[in-house]
């Protein structure tokens, strides 16, 4: 078979495991939130829960449990058909919480529930529109599944009165069925960021893509154009694929960190308002920085 690559020098990082980091974990584990940042060893966790003593800049909390319906080929959460049923309780008890904290920017995800009838769609909204409630100044930003392109589940989630609609394309036209599950697909994810642009033409969208698939410079490069043409996303991410276990897809390329330097100014110069782009760059990486810094309104 093919050969694993050797991982390069830029990648091997030590998680910070500071203080701080032991003791948010702690109050986290207690509050049975399920935050991306820890679950996932996410190597950012220093630079995105910054601000020293208890003071988170930017977290991920995921929502509507562990399991997801899809079942794509770069992603380590568990595949379920049935997932568990919804906790109705999430939405208040995760906005209670994140509320308490000193923070500036909170990103909800969630796995795709293909099973429900509204696609976990109300469930998102809800737990938005508390967060906002109680705390007008919040930053919050949705990373949201693609719906199946479903208009309906797409403006529950922009009248929550959110700040930031994200979905991820991941990767390019050319590898979308060898990289994600077999429902989502490039046109179907992008019409997803159109209709959100559309619903509400204030609203800030963004998008991320891995690198190291297999991709060419051109083709990423092409994707990044129809993004800013098409439907007129605002930011975007750009990281490295990492394996997450054997079962899972290969690394076909180490990008090197100038490749990545160079997308980002080509980013810019077609209008992006932000271009996080690096070999550890996630797509919630240091969201609320950036957000703080290029898009004050
Ligand atoms: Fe958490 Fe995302 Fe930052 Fe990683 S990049 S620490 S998952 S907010
Ligand atoms: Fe992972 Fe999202 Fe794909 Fe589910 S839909 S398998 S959570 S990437």
């Amino acid at each position: 078979g093919e050969q694993r690559l050797r991982i390069p020098p830029w990648l091997k990082t030590e998680i910070p495991m500071g203080e701080n980091y032991a003791k948010l974990k702690k109050t986290l584990s207690k509050l049975n939130l399920n935050t991306v940042c820890v679950e996932a060893k996410c190597p950012n966790i220093g630079e995105c829960w910054n601000g020293g003593e208890d003071r988170i800049s930017t977290a991920t909390i995921m929502l509507l449990g562990d399991e997801c319906t899809r079942g794509c080929r770069f992603c380590s959460v568990k595949t379920s058909r049935k997932p568990a049923a919804p906790d109705p309780n999430e939405p208040q008890n995760t906005a209670n919480a994140i509320c308490s904290w000193d923070i500036d920017y909170i990103v909800l995800t969630s796995v795709d529930r293909d099973d429900l009838s509204d696609q976990g769609s109300s469930h998102i909204a809800q737990t938005i529109s508390l967060i906002k409630q109680q705390r007008p100044n919040l930053i919050v930003e949705c990373l949201t599944p693609d719906f199946r392109g479903d208009k309906k589940c797409i403006e529950t989630i922009v009248k929550s009165n959110l700040d930031v609609y994200a979905h991820n394309m991941e990767t390019v036209r050319e590898l979308q069925s060898h990289v994600r599950d077999h429902r989502a697909n490039f046109e179907q994810s992008l019409s997803v960021l159109i209709h959100a642009k559309e619903t509400n033409p204030n609203l800030i969208t963004k998008t991320s893509l891995m690198l190291g698939l297999g991709e060419t410079n051109e083709q990423i490069r092409e994707t990044m154009s129809q993004l800013r043409t098409r439907a007129n996303v605002d930011c975007l991410t750009l990281g490295q694929y990492m394996q997450p276990t054997r079962r899972h897809l290969k690394v076909k390329e180490y990008i090197r960190p100038e490749i990545f330097q160079q997308l980002q100014e080509y980013g810019e110069s077609i209008g992006f308002l932000y271009v996080a782009s690096g070999p550890l760059v996630r797509s919630s990486y240091r969201a609320g920085e950036y957000f703080i810094k290029n898009i004050v309104k």
